[in-house]
């Protein structure tokens, strides 16, 4: 075994580093740490018998891979100097300032534990990670790099330490990295944990993989050309990667009852291009050529995993009738399947990637949210921990909302888990529900894939029944309490609820929102004096979420009526709009998100209050909910070659897999595809489809060409 390449130097890391950070005031600060955290280190050596600066600066290293921020940096190559160098807090926040010190905290905290039971020490572990990454996600990142790097070096550790480091990293850090969506600390980590663990599987894998390798990856170059030659001829601008299986997964497929030459994806390519439109026009040519293994597609495009993961997924039979699984994603999609939630220091537009990189966390990952549900719940430690590993990060199933959002619970999950999910309020009004379009019982154990309709009456309530039926440990509380807490308690979480998701709607955390500052200012304007007294308010409904809101963050526009809706726009000098709403001109027009009118469509405005005239299709049943103002409104017929979204869904007899075909058609007449996902039901399937066209006799023109299809049977416009 060689070790040769944990030997770096500073100037290796500044390197990588230097590819991606150029601002010289961050690198004076990076090399003003490393100076700090090596005078502190000398004279110390680890178990592997180098210079203990080395594994900082591998620490580092590591968090360049994923292109860390100058503090992450910083507190990467500091990370052990509180804990292990006799160094105080104040010493080190003189010399690097509070913030690193204070990360510096947070990872020294992850290790300072040190418990008489192995259940005990495990119990501290979970609770102290998720306190650390609700306070900043950037300690969980860098105690993760830490990690990897002390499971290459943990050869040089006796076996009992082995075992021990190698099952928390499977049960603990790998989960945590893999809900991170850090795909690259995690795949490693696992992989290394397994060549401990289990040692003899680990190398027979390894082996087996070695000895293939050579016949695969001839087959492989072979197919890439095949394919390279195709994307070529349709002017296609592509990056092509073959793409090795991590051991750890294919000793998981095999534990499921695989044979090793049954494993598909061990011949493996990704596409990568510029636009999601060309991931599916990529995805119709790799179908036009060659036949696709039946419910092998999977378009977590349109429906991205909970941990952000987008890409197109598909097997087909390739050169020499050997199954390949072709990947195809954007650039920026492969940034967030390799890095997850640190893909946001990447992408610089975001004017703090850091603050970006938080509220990401909080809002986008329901795996944070769970835990911090659970960790505010009140129950034993034990309990809290078995939750969080066996629901939380473990055995999920994803289930899917009517509208295709994701809810991710536990195995064995009911409808009522489902629906508290959603909201604490469905949960509590629950009376029934659909499943893929049956009525089931409360207590049916729901399926990955499930799209599931909740039925409410908002008069209705939970049953102490219920208790025994749900599977999650954080439902179960949540009913447990509504029937011992006082009518306060209620409207207080309910209030607090209802504004966490009218923050969210606009970008905000909660914690943010209510920091020291703007309480001021909100009980101020509220007559209130506590946050509690807030929430309550808005629970039982005396304040509206938004009139909370909008004391902190005012909406730009407030209008009342159709004279103020024109005086908005009267000095943007956008005259040549796609609508002609008679009596005036200049005024805020959007087209309505329920029904997409598109070009030539009858269309009737509807006057909102404030936010200019919104345009239906003159069938949209919305509008006849709406009162009675409305307006004439037109297509201007010299407005230019704008694209108008439409969304329909297409009816088949056929269970093959026709979006390859759907998609040619489209792309034959001109229509932009922009999503499109297949739903399996009980008799038939169905093509949710999402496009964009230029009017509506190209829409029709495609119906006209999609009919011809015997395999169809109907296609309908949506409307929400
Ligand atoms: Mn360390």
């Amino acid at each position: 075994m060689s070790h040769s390449k944990d030997k770096i130097t500073f100037n290796d890391v500044m390197e990588l580093v230097k590819t991606y950070i150029s601002n010289e005031e961050e690198i004076t600060k990076i090399e003003k740490a490393y100076k700090f955290a090596s005078s502190r280190h000398k004279g110390q050596y680890r178990k592997s018998g180098e210079e203990y600066i080395i594994h900082p600066l591998n620490v580092c290293k590591i968090l360049t891979e994923i292109h860390a921020d100058c503090d992450t940096l910083r507190a990467g190559l500091l990370h052990d100097v509180l804990e292990d160098c006799d160094c105080t807090n104040d010493e080190m926040e003189e010399v690097v300032g509070p913030e690193v010190t204070k990360l510096v905290e947070g990872v020294t905290k992850l290790s300072k534990l040190h418990f008489s039971t192995e259940n005990d020490y495990l119990i501290e572990y979970y609770k102290k990670i998720i306190i650390g990454m609700s306070e900043d996600v950037r300690v969980i990142i860098v105690k993760l790099a830490d990690r990897l790097h002390n499971m290459r070096t943990l050869w040089a550790l006796p076996y009992e330490k082995q075992i021990k480091k190698a099952s928390e990293s499977l049960e603990i850090l790998a989960p945590i990295a893999h809900h991170l969506g850090i795909h690259k600390i995690k795949s490693e980590l696992e992989d290394l944990a397994l060549r401990y663990l289990k040692p003899e599987v680990f190398y027979d894998i390894a082996e087996k993989l070695n000895k293939t390798k050579l016949e695969r990856d001839r087959t492989v170059n072979l197919m890439m050309d095949e394919v390279k030659e195709i994307l070529t001829e349709h002017n296609i601008t592509f990056e092509m990667k073959g793409r090795s299986k991590s051991i750890y997964s294919i000793y998981n497929k095999l534990n499921k009852g695989k044979k090793f030459n049954e494993l598909y994806d061990l011949l493996a390519m990704r596409i990568i291009v510029n636009t999601k439109q060309e991931c599916y026009l990529v995805l119709g040519l790799i179908h036009a050529k060659y036949k696709p293994m039946p419910k092998r597609f999977k378009d977590y495009i349109a429906m991205p995993k909970p941990n952000m993961y987008q890409s197109l997924h598909t097997t087909v039979f390739g050169i020499d009738g050997y199954l390949f699984e072709i990947q195809i994603r954007t650039h920026e999609m492969d940034a967030v399947a390799e890095n997850g939630v640190a893909s946001h220091w990447a992408y610089k537009e975001h004017k703090d990637a850091t603050a970006s990189l938080q509220s990401t966390t909080e809002q986008k990952l329901q795996f944070f949210r769970s835990i911090i549900d659970l960790s505010k719940d009140k129950m034993s430690s034990e309990d809290f921990v078995n939750s969080v590993k066996n629901e939380v990060l473990n055995n999920n199933i994803y289930c899917f909302t009517p509208k295709g959002d994701v809810i991710e619970l536990p195995n064995g999950a009911t409808p009522i888990d489902f629906a508290y999910k959603v909201h604490t309020r469905v949960g509590e009004t629950t009376v029934g529900a659909l499943v893929n379009n049956s009525i089931v019982p409360l207590d049916y154990e729901l399926k990955d894939n499930d799209i599931v309709k909740i039925i409410t009456n908002k008069s209705s309530s939970p049953s102490q029944e219920w208790i025994n039926i749900v599977k999650s440990t954080a439902v179960r509380n949540k009913i447990r309490s509504y029937f011992t807490r006082n009518e306060r308690e209620i409207y207080i979480e309910r209030g607090k609820e209802i504004l966490e998701k009218e923050l969210r709607k606009r970008k905000l955390s909660i914690n943010n929102f209510f920091s020291d500052e703007n309480c001021k200012k909100v009980f101020k304007e509220s007559k209130v004096d506590n946050l509690d007294d807030v929430y309550f308010n808005v629970g039982n409904g005396k304040n509206t979420p938004n009139s909370i809101i909008n004391i902190i963050d005012k909406p730009k526009e407030e209008t009342q009526n159709l004279k103020k809706v024109a005086l908005v726009k009267e000095n943007t000098p956008d005259n040549n709009s796609n609508i002609i709403v008679s009596g005036i001109d200049k005024v805020k027009v959007n087209i309505a998100n329920c029904c997409n009118p598109v070009y030539g469509d009858d269309i009737i405005g509807y006057i909102t209050k404030g936010n200019g005239i919104n345009i239906h299709r003159a069938n949209c049943h919305n509008l006849a909910m709406l009162d009675s103002r409305t307006v004439e409104v037109n297509w201007n017929s010299n407005s230019n070659n704008t694209k108008y979204l439409s969304l329909f869904l297409i009816r088949s007899n056929s269970r093959d897999n026709h979006i390859a075909d759907i998609v040619q058609k489209a792309s034959m007449l001109g229509v932009m595809i922009d999503g499109i996902n297949n739903i399996y039901q009980a008799d038939s399937v169905f093509y949710d489809v999402s496009c964009y066209v230029t009017s509506i006799k190209q829409l029709d023109k495609l119906f006209f060409e999609l009919n011809k299809e015997t395999y169809i049977t109907g296609i309908e416009r949506l409307i929400r």
